[in-house]
């Protein structure tokens, strides 16, 4: 089903994010993880992608055993970054073989580890070019990533970063999934910016739940995300406890939800980091017994 369908039904839309293990092994287990969670009726499953294809291979394991294995509908992360118009080409083609409906196009960033990587090969600079270049060239329904606390590259100026996430929606996207956020005040200004700026599209929430102490730091520097002072000092308090630690982190992401729904989101993308376990703690409080598998 087409992106703009699914959201257009009127029912929470629960959506799941994975990136592709390394190993069979690792595939194997995330199969297993994602048939746990299958029971939330999922309308899609989003898989990463490393920028410049790095790991083109397993996200596209991922994705057919995700579809074949479990049945479970998959919207494919794409990056531009270091990919030329032909490899983007290929890719498409690959993806219609697959019938696969849904695209999240995204620039991405460079890899940290170099060794492979050939800017040179880039042909599109920002995801609203790639956007225009999907609409242009396929049927592929397509969403974007949105930052209530603005990227990185921009944080400084949050209203050019607003004008950027503009250009890919009037190059055709239907869909916003937002970066990880731990303060809802932060998702309700941007998304009531947006659509005081007009954009009608579904802006759907990234929740990630804060489960390890030693993770938030990389967490923080990843996204940009701010975590609340309260929400710290809570999780620092219980440092020595880590199964407390988890708790914490489940019921603000708890919390985060319950009121995110009350405001009107029509869905919630959640990071799972390749597991059921929190994502069934955190859903198995919020969606009824009766509207699940
Ligand atoms: P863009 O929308 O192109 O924006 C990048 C920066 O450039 C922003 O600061 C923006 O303000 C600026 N900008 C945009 N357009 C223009 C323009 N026309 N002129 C001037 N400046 C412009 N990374 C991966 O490698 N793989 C993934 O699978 C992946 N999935 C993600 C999923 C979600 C939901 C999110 C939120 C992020 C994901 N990322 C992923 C991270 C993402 O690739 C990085 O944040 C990357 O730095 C930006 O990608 P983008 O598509 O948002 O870029």
């Amino acid at each position: 089903m087409k992106l703009k369908d699914i959201y257009a039904q009127g029912k929470t839309v629960i959506t799941f994010e994975v990136f592709p293990p390394k190993t069979d092994e690792g595939v194997a287990n995330l199969m297993a993880e994602m048939a746990r969670l299958k029971k939330f009726n999922p309308a899609f499953i989003s898989v990463t992608y490393g920028a410049g294809g790095s790991n083109q291979g397993r996200s596209l394991q991922v994705t057919r055993e995700l579809m074949e294995k479990l049945g479970l509908p998959v919207m494919p992360h794409f990056t531009c970054v270091g990919s030329s118009r032909e490899y983007i080409q290929d890719f498409i083609q690959v993806l219609a073989d697959l019938k696969i409906e849904n695209i999240l196009a995204l620039r991405g960033d460079p890899p940290r580890d170099k060794t492979n990587f050939d800017p040179g090969k880039t042909v599109f600079k920002y995801a609203n070019e790639l956007v225009e270049f999907l609409k242009q060239n396929s049927s592929l329904d397509i969403g974007v990533a949105g930052y209530p606390e603005g990227h990185q590259e921009n944080k400084q100026d949050l209203d050019r970063d607003f004008a950027n996430l503009q250009k890919k929606m009037n190059a055709g996207a239907s869909l916003i999934v937002s970066q990880m956020f731990f303060d809802n005040e932060k998702f309700y200004a941007f998304a009531k910016k947006a659509r005081a700026n007009g954009m009608n599209q579904p802006i759907i929430p990234g929740i990630l739940p804060i489960t390890n102490l030693d993770s938030i730091e990389k967490m923080i520097e990843l996204s940009g995300a701010e975590v609340p002072k309260k929400l710290l000092n809570d999780l620092q308090s219980a440092k020595d406890e880590p199964e407390k630690v988890k708790a914490i982190g489940i019921e603000h992401a708890v919390q985060q939800i319950k009121d995110l729904l009350a405001f009107g989101v029509p869905g919630i993308h959640f990071y799972t980091l390749n597991k059921s376990e929190v994502a069934e703690k955190v859903l198995g409080r919020i969606i009824p017994k009766a509207d699940r598998n």
